[in-house]
């Protein structure tokens, strides 16, 4: 189903003519109201009013994950605390996280847009949504959550961090019909079924909305397989909107952008040149509606294309195509992200360990596992057995809480790690699949 006709059916050349109005909108607000952008246009010598084409863009410099940190917690901000009526963050490990602001009316574009996303994966007022992303801090859990109720589905909001086996009783007993979860919480919940010895049909599953990691075609049709349900992706990252921003229709051949709301560009990651469409690159998103947290050309560093078709469902939004990879070290670990170098700084919190590690992800039947090989220093290795323990524990202890989930720590002699013929270690081992 289209949930807004209107908006999602629109023809090209209105399209554009309302992404150029709300460009120079959103170029006004931030000249005026985020010293950033002040600053980043006047040194680039370019007033909001020299932009007078969606073309002019690609004059506009980039913003990064960089330069959101580095304002923490309120500097991107381009209304007055006051206005803002929700704050959510990226998780920031370690480090300073990505603050983000919603407005009253940030909150209801976000919450029609999220509801796109559902009624094209068919969902509707008769569904029961069992959401099972983490309701925290981050996006996923609420956005979708909003979306859903928008829609008039009965929503319950099971969270990520309930054990599976519960997430199976009330799948059961509230007659769940839309699972909306990480790809990876969806495998597991099969692998549960099947050790539990229950047919798929004993839940009533019929969709799933899976997205907050890339994921594969082939893992679709393993999920399908096994949970009898129709799985769709969907796109989002916190410091864009969080779910909503692009989604699959019913063709499930790329997924559809809310241009009203985002303009999305291609770029090559190394020059920053724009891509065509077909070809792969770094997703890079201007939003033109928001008014708490509004970007202009923020490098998601996620890589995809652009598909140049239309879609044969009547949509006017272009596609993009799944998302195949990270221009970075960021890493997926049971709907956290995490770079390395935010264990880095953990580690060097504590006293006497020195940032020599290796990460080890891997897939212990469907459950992922993080292992954290930590080399010792050399004045380390005289303590006790008990000592190195109790070291081993409180890494252990400071890294679950941080990530929410639980890691392995092996602590492991000087030099272990450094590979052979070369001081330099690979700091992250991905032997996952799918
Ligand atoms: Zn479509």
């Amino acid at each position: 189903m289209i949930f807004n006709q209107l908006q999602e059916k629109i023809d090209e050349e209105q399209l554009l003519q309302l992404q150029l109005e709300r460009l120079q909108m959103t170029l006004n607000r931030v000249y005026r109201n985020v010293a950033f952008y002040k600053q980043t246009l006047e040194r680039e010598k370019i007033m909001p009013e020299d932009i007078r084409s969606l073309a002019d863009l690609k004059r506009l410099p980039f913003t990064t994950r960089a330069d959101l940190v580095a304002a923490y917690p309120y500097n991107m901000f381009a209304v007055p605390l006051r206005d803002i009526v929700r704050l959510h963050s990226t998780s920031g490990t370690v480090g300073k996280p990505i603050v983000v602001g919603y407005t009253k009316n940030d909150l209801a574009r976000w919450t029609e847009c999220a509801a796109r996303v559902l009624a094209a994966a068919d969902v509707t007022e008769h569904d029961v949504v069992q959401i099972a992303h983490h309701y925290d801090l981050s996006t996923g859990g609420f956005g979708f959550q909003q979306g859903a109720e928008r829609i008039g589905a009965s929503v319950t909001p099971a969270a990520a961090a309930t054990p599976i086996e519960k997430q199976i009783i009330i799948m059961r007993d509230f007659k769940t019909t839309v699972l909306i979860s990480t790809p990876s919480l969806a495998l597991r919940l099969a692998h549960e079924l099947e050790e539990l010895k229950l047919h798929p049909e004993y839940l009533f599953l019929r969709v799933g909305v899976f997205g907050g990691e890339p994921w594969s075609e082939q893992l679709r049709v393993e999920l399908e397989n096994r949970l009898h349900l129709k799985a769709f992706d969907a796109y989002g990252l916190t410091e864009v909107a969080g779910p909503g921003i692009a989604s699959e229709c019913e063709a499930r051949e790329g997924l559809h952008v809310n241009e009203d709301h985002f303009i999305v560009e291609i770029v090559d990651p190394a020059t920053g040149e724009s891509l065509e469409p077909g070809e792969q690159g770094e997703l890079v998103f201007t939003t033109i509606t928001k008014e708490g947290f509004p970007l202009l050309r923020y490098r998601t560093g996620d890589i995809a294309c652009l598909i140049p078709a239309p879609c044969r469902c009547g949509r006017g939004f272009r596609r993009i195509s799944r998302i195949v990879g990270r221009t970075d070290d960021l890493i997926f670990y049971r709907g956290k992200k995490i770079f390395p170098s935010e264990i880095e700084t953990l580690l060097l919190s504590i006293p006497g360990l020195t940032a020599h590690y290796q990460i080890i992800l891997e897939r212990l039947g469907e459950e992922d596992m993080l292992e954290l090989q930590v080399e010792l220093p050399r004045d380390l290795l005289t303590d006790s057995l008990k000592d190195l323990e109790l070291l081993r524990d409180r890494l252990l202890n400071k890294l679950e809480e941080e990530l929410g989930a639980p890691v392995k720590i092996l602590l492991v002699e000087p030099k272990a790690l450094a590979q052979t013929g070369t001081a330099k270690i690979n700091r992250v081992i991905d032997k996952r699949k799918g």
